[in-house]
C-alpha cells in the first residue's frame, strides 16, 4: 500500500515513526494509502529546513517572489485535472466540486503575484526639517499552516502563496485523511523556482501539530478547523507570544423573508446546504423561514433534494459524494435517530446508496427544528439542512446573532432596505444578500467572528498580507549631500 510521504528540502522522504494513518477511498470504504506520522524530530527537521532557506529567500527580490507565484499558478492551472481528481479520491466531492475548489484556491496565487503592489509602505516627505519618514513590512520567519480535511488545496493555498511572496519559509501539516494534494503542490512550487527548504510539508497529526507550535523557531500559526482545536491552538501558540490566526467551525443561517422568491431561495438553499454533502465551512446549515415562506419553501426544497443524484465522484452525474469516514457518517446520522419534536421531512438514511460499502448518506431535511435541539446547536458537518420557523425578521436576526458560530450568513428578500439592515445587523464575518455561500473573493480576507475565529486578523487577501509581515517604522536624516552620485542607467528590476 502506497505510503503518502511528507516533503523536506524539496524532494519526498518517507516517515520513520511506525504510526500509520490510514488514507481512505470515502467511495468505495476501503483504505488507499496511508502516512506515517511524524515525529516531533521528523517535525523539527522541517522547521529546520524551513529555517535555513528564510535568509535566502527573504533576500530573493519582489519580482522574484512574484514570478514564482505566477510560474506556480500556471503550473497548477496545467494539472487542474490531476489535482481535482486527487482531490475526489480523498475526499470524495465530485470532480465537479474539487474543480471549483481548486479554481478558488488559484484566485489566492493570482492575488498572491500581485501582491507586492500591496507590500508598499507609506512615505512622509520632511516630516521634521530635513527628516523623512517611512514605514516597511518584513516577513517573520518560519511560519506553519494546519488544514482541515474539507478543502485539501483551498484551504493550503489560503495560506501558502501570501506567506510564501512576503518572503516567509512554511511547513505545512495538512490533514491526514487527504494528505495527497499538499505533495504535488509542494512538487508544483519547485517546478516554479521555489528554493528547497522554502515550503516543507509533514504529514501527521496533534504530536505534529503541538510541535509546530511550541517549537521557538515558528513565528506565526495560522490554523484552519474545527473550533475546539482552533481555540486550543490560537490559546496555545499565543501563550508563547507567536502571532496565530485560527478558524474555526461554523453553523451558517440562511434566512429567507416572506417576499423572497422562493424558488430562488430553495435552489440555494440545497445547493448551500448538500454541496460537498455539507462538509464545508460555509455550508447552510440552518434555513430560518420568517413568516409565510415556510410552507412553500420547505415543500419547495423537499422537491429538490428529492432528485439529488447521490453516487461516487467516478459517476459523472453524481452530485453528492459520500462523507470522509464511516465515524464521521455514523455521527451525522445519528442526529436522525433521535430527532425529538423536529419534523423529519425527508430522511437520508433511506436513501438506496447507503447499503453501498462506501461513506454513503443521502441528503435529509428536518423542519420545526427546535433552537435547543442538537440538531441546530451542533455544527453537523453533514447533509442535514435543518429548518427553523419564525414569525418576524427580528427572531431570525436574534437567533443569528444569538448563535455561538459567526462564520457566514444570507438574507434571500426582494426588500433592499431589509437586506441592508440585516448587513448592518448581524453578527458574522461573511455575509450574502441572495448569495448563500459568501465566501470573498481573494482580493478581500476571509473569517467569520465568535467562536468561527480565534485572533485578529482574517485570512488570505489583503489581512493575510498583514498577518505574514510586521511593520517597521524609519525615521532618517541625510545631512551630507556629498555622498550623492550621477547615475544615468535605466532603473532595473532585480
Ligand atoms: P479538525 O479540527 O479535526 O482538524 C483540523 C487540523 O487539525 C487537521 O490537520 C488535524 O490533523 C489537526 N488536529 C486535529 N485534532 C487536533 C488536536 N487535538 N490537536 C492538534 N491538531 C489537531 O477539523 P477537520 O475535521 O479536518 O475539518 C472540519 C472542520 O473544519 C469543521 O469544523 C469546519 O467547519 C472547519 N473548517 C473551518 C473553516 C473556516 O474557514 N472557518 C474552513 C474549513 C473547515
Amino acid at each position: 500500500m502506497q505510503e503518502i510521504r511528507h516533503w523536506l528540502d524539496g524532494t519526498a522522504v518517507e516517515g520513520t515513526s511506525g504510526r500509520q494513518l490510514p488514507v481512505w477511498n470515502p467511495a468505495t470504504g476501503e483504505q488507499q494509502a496511508y502516512v506515517v506520522a511524524a515525529t516531533a524530530e521528523e517535525t523539527a527537521r522541517a522547521i529546520a529546513s524551513a529555517k535555513k532557506a528564510f535568509p535566502g529567500w527573504r533576500a530573493a527580490s519582489l519580482s522574484r517572489r512574484a514570478e514564482v507565484m505566477f510560474r506556480f499558478r500556471e503550473l497548477v492551472d496545467a494539472n487542474r485535472k490531476e489535482i481535482a481528481s486527487l482531490i475526489s479520491a480523498e475526499h470524495g466531492k465530485t470532480v465537479a466540486d474539487a474543480a471549483g475548489e481548486l479554481a478558488r484556491g488559484i484566485e489566492n496565487i493570482e492575488f498572491a503575484a500581485g501582491a507586492p503592489h500591496l507590500l508598499k509602505g507609506g512615505y512622509s516627505e520632511q516630516a521634521s526639517s530635513g527628516v523623512d519618514v517611512y514605514s516597511i513590512r518584513q516577513p517573520l520567519g518560519v511560519v506553519a499552516g494546519i488544514t482541515p480535511f474539507n478543502f485539501p488545496a483551498m484551504v493550503p493555498l489560503w495560506m501558502l502563496c501570501n506567506a510564501l511572496v512576503c518572503g516567509n519559509t512554511f511547513v505545512l501539516k495538512p490533514s491526514e485523511k487527504d494528505p495527497s494534494v499538499s505533495l504535488l503542490l509542494a512538487d508544483l512550487l519547485r517546478q516554479a523556482g521555489l528554493p528547497d527548504g522554502a515550503f516543507n510539508v509533514v504529514q501527521g497529526d496533534r504530536e505534529a501539530v503541538e510541535t509546530l507550535i511550541d517549537h521557538p523557531d515558528v513565528q506565526a500559526l495560522s490554523f484552519v478547523g474545527s473550533t475546539p482545536v482552533a481555540q486550543a491552538v490560537y490559546e496555545r501558540g499565543t501563550k508563547l507570544g507567536k502571532r496565530v490566526q485560527a478558524l474555526g467551525g461554523a453553523k451558517n443561517h440562511m434566512v429567507v423573508l416572506p417576499d423572497a422568491d422562493i424558488g430562488s431561495a430553495a435552489d440555494a438553499a440545497v445547493s448551500a446546504g448538500y454541496g460537498s454533502a455539507g462538509e464545508r465551512c460555509m455550508a447552510v446549515s440552518v434555513v430560518v423561514a420568517v413568516g409565510a415562506s415556510a410552507d412553500p419553501l420547505v415543500e419547495a426544497i423537499k422537491e429538490r433534494v428529492g432528485r439529488i443524484a447521490v453516487g461516487p465522484a467516478t459517476d459523472p452525474s453524481a452530485e453528492m459524494g459520500p462523507l470522509i469516514s464511516r465515524e464521521h457518517r455514523d455521527k451525522v446520522a445519528g442526529y436522525l435517530a433521535d430527532p425529538g419534536t423536529a419534523e423529519i421531512v425527508v430522511d437520508g438514511r433511506d436513501a438506496p446508496v447507503c447499503d453501498e460499502p462506501g461513506f454513503f448518506l443521502g441528503a435529509s431535511l428536518v423542519d420545526r427544528v427546535p433552537t435547543d435541539s442538537p440538531l441546530y446547536t451542533d455544527e453537523i458537518f453533514g447533509p442535514v439542512l435543518a429548518v427553523v420557523r419564525v414569525d418576524t425578521y427580528e427572531q431570525a436576526l436574534d437567533l443569528v446573532n444569538t448563535n455561538e458560530y459567526g462564520n457566514g450568513t444570507a438574507i434571500f428578500t426582494r426588500d433592499g432596505g431589509a437586506a441592508r439592515q440585516f448587513q448592518y445587523d448581524v453578527l458574522c464575518g461573511m455575509v450574502g444578500v441572495n448569495v448563500p455561500v459568501p465566501v470573498p473573493v481573494a482580493y478581500y480576507s476571509f473569517g467569520g467572528w465568535k467562536s468561527s475565529l480565534f485572533g485578529d486578523l482574517h485570512m488570505y487577501g489583503p489581512e493575510g498580507l498583514q498577518f505574514y509581515t510586521r511593520a517597521k517604522v524609519v525615521t532618517s536624516r541625510w545631512p551630507d549631500p556629498a555622498t550623492s552620485e550621477v547615475d544615468l542607467g535605466f532603473p532595473k528590476v532585480r
